[in-house]
């Protein structure tokens, strides 16, 4: 095993009884010191000294709650990304369209994905608006939230569902014109699968290839281990794969979605189970704020951005659940007694009412509370001081979605909801004083990796655009790294392996350019930059990683690509 003494200009070590040193020593891929270079060459001599120069190091930062796979194939080639960040306005949309059509041989179907009717500020394409622009080529867009899809004619062409539309299938529904023809829109899952099929379906690409294309974005943005929030069994081979590829950049979490049929069972991938093991299972308690299913006490504002974006007014309560109190009970009862970690997505106050209350039932039925075992909730955008105290005082901790605030801050404060609520978006002080050990994450593709601009977030309340609102929510920088740290780490059950520069964890590193207590707070993403990452020890080559991935025979894995179509973020 290799010994190595790594020596930077200074190191943030996440550890409260040393929270600083320069120097750490790694016996082959565990930390056996840290402090200074004296100390690290005193505990392993021999070692190779590695002179980091005026490199800060910090410990590798944890996505606690991302969706690799899918958001590999979502945006990454064949696909085009058009989502918000790469193409602000609906011009820029069209720029990509433009590009991708004159980029491609004439048959080739084009697919592009993070179309968002709140952010683009346009209402939502159909074959009338999508035709003028791609003539008779095989084209879908598919909307930033995985809810909806719009098509040319020419794909409903090749459905024969110009001369014959379809009954809408279980589950989802196709926009209809006046004359009962389809317009070429479908909403949620099963009619998005149905009406892209054509496209998706002759797309090529390698679904392999794409997942580890979205691995190496990860790790670019300093991430070295991650959570894949919607497992399922179709997904093994899959991961196998990428795992066998060479220097795989991250760590890897399993959440096995609670609609697939295996969900209760153990997963042995045959992988060293610090890289890659199953922790849990992910269940959707309510649905998008940007999309309007989720379960709130409040309703949305009437205004012509709410209108444009196709919201309904009113969120209905209890009604947006996606399950009943009595399902959830139902699924706690099946699960919980064999220990899984549960991870219920909630963005709506009560549908959190109702995910505690669930959480509650079956701690207590299954003697689980005081134990350990780390229930979690997430995104939590509209979740409550007092709520947060309630589920620390059950032992459920949260991870939080400072990207929706974000991105989404300027118009949920005021144009989507009263001040009250959107400027209150994410309450990370209240989360944080409650005791709930909030993590950050940026939910696989839905908003682009990047747990520096997270922090900043939350520290400054800023928007995308600088505006600042409820400044009253914001942390510390100690709390904000935190997040992407030791709480993050303490979320996956892996603070005994990773999260901090400590004797005895593996040797994760991110490489910052800058000391994130040096800068400006809110240019706090954009000055510190990211020069790499390590895992175990090793410093990650993206380049070997991404090779080896070429070689790897990616066929047997491409019924992912209509999984991708499948699973929903939020
Ligand atoms: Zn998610
Ligand atoms: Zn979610």
């Amino acid at each position: 095993m290799s010994k190595q003494i790594l020596t930077a200009s200074s190191i943030i070590t996440m550890n409260p009884d040393k929270p600083r040193a320069t120097a750490v020593a790694i016996d082959g891929d565990r930390i056996v010191e840290v402090g200074t270079l004296e100390q690290c060459q005193a505990k392993l001599a021999g070692a190779t000294v590695i002179d980091l120069g005026d490199t800060v190091l910090a410990p590798g930062f944890i996505e606690p709650h991302s969706h690799p796979l899918l958001s590999g194939i979502s945006i990454m080639a064949p696909a085009h990304y058009i989502a918000p960040w790469v193409a602000p306005t609906w011009d820029d949309v069209v720029a990509i369209f433009k590009k991708a059509l004159a980029e491609s041989p004439a048959d080739a179907s084009l697919a592009f994905f993070g179309f968002d009717k709140l952010l683009h500020g346009v209402d939502a394409p159909n074959a009338a608006t999508l035709d003028p622009i791609f003539g008779d080529r095989l084209a879908a867009v598919i909307d930033n939230s995985g809810h909806a899809a719009y098509v040319t004619t020419a794909v409903l062409k090749a459905l024969g569902w110009e001369e014959n539309p379809p009954e809408n299938p279980v589950g989802g529904s196709y926009g209809r014109n006046a004359d009962g023809g389809l317009d070429g829109t479908a909403e949620e899952v099963s009619a998005i699968l149905a009406i892209t099929l054509p496209v998706l379906g002759k797309l090529g690409g390698s679904p392999l290839h794409q997942a580890a294309e979205f691995l190496a974005l990860m790790s670019r943005a300093g991430i070295t281990s991650t959570s894949e929030m919607t497992y399922a069994k179709d997904y093994e081979a899959g991961y196998q794969a990428l795992f066998s590829m060479p220097g795989c950049p991250v760590r890897i979490s399993l959440y096995h979605m609670s609609t697939d049929p295996t969900c209760g069972d153990k997963v042995d991938l045959g992988i060293d189970p610090s890289r890659i093991r199953k922790q849990g299972i992910k269940l959707w308690a309510d649905g998008s704020p940007w999309t309007g299913n989720i379960a709130t006490s409040f309703d949305y504002l009437d205004t012509p951005t709410v209108k444009r974006a196709g919201i309904p007014l009113q969120t209905g309560g209890s009604k947006a659940m996606n399950y009943t109190r009595e399902q959830l009970d139902a699924i706690l009862d099946k699960y919980a007694p064999l220990g899984w970690q549960m991870a219920f997505h909630v963005n709506g106050d009560i549908g959190l009412d109702i995910v505690l209350d669930a959480y509650e039932n079956a701690l207590v039925k299954y003697s689980l509370l005081g134990t350990d075992h780390r229930w979690r909730i997430e995104h939590v955008g509209a979740g409550r001081g007092d709520q947060f105290q309630r589920a620390a005082s059950l032992g459920v901790i949260a991870s939080l979605a400072p990207f929706q605030f974000y991105y989404w801050g300027d118009l949920l404060d005021g144009q989507m909801f009263e001040t009250r609520i959107g400027a209150n978006w994410g309450r990370f002080k209240a989360a944080f004083d409650a005791g709930v050990r909030p993590s950050f994450h940026n939910d696989g593709s839905v908003s682009p990796p990047n747990p520096l601009l997270n922090m900043q977030t939350a520290v400054t309340r800023r928007t995308s655009t600088g505006k600042v609102h409820g400044i009253e929510n914001a942390v510390t920088l100690d709390e904000a790294l935190a997040a992407h740290t030791t709480n993050a780490a303490y979320i996956l059950h892996r603070d005994h392996e990773i999260g901090s520069i400590e004797v005895g964890k593996y040797a994760d590193f991110t490489e910052l350019s800058a000391d994130p207590y040096e800068v400006a707070p809110e240019t706090l993403a954009s000055d510190v930059a990211v020069k790499g990452t390590w895992s175990s020890g090793v410093r990650v080559d993206l380049d070997a990683f991404l090779g080896g991935g070429a070689a790897t025979d990616g066929a047997p894995h491409q019924h992912l690509a209509a999984k991708a179509q499948e699973d929903k973020c939020c």
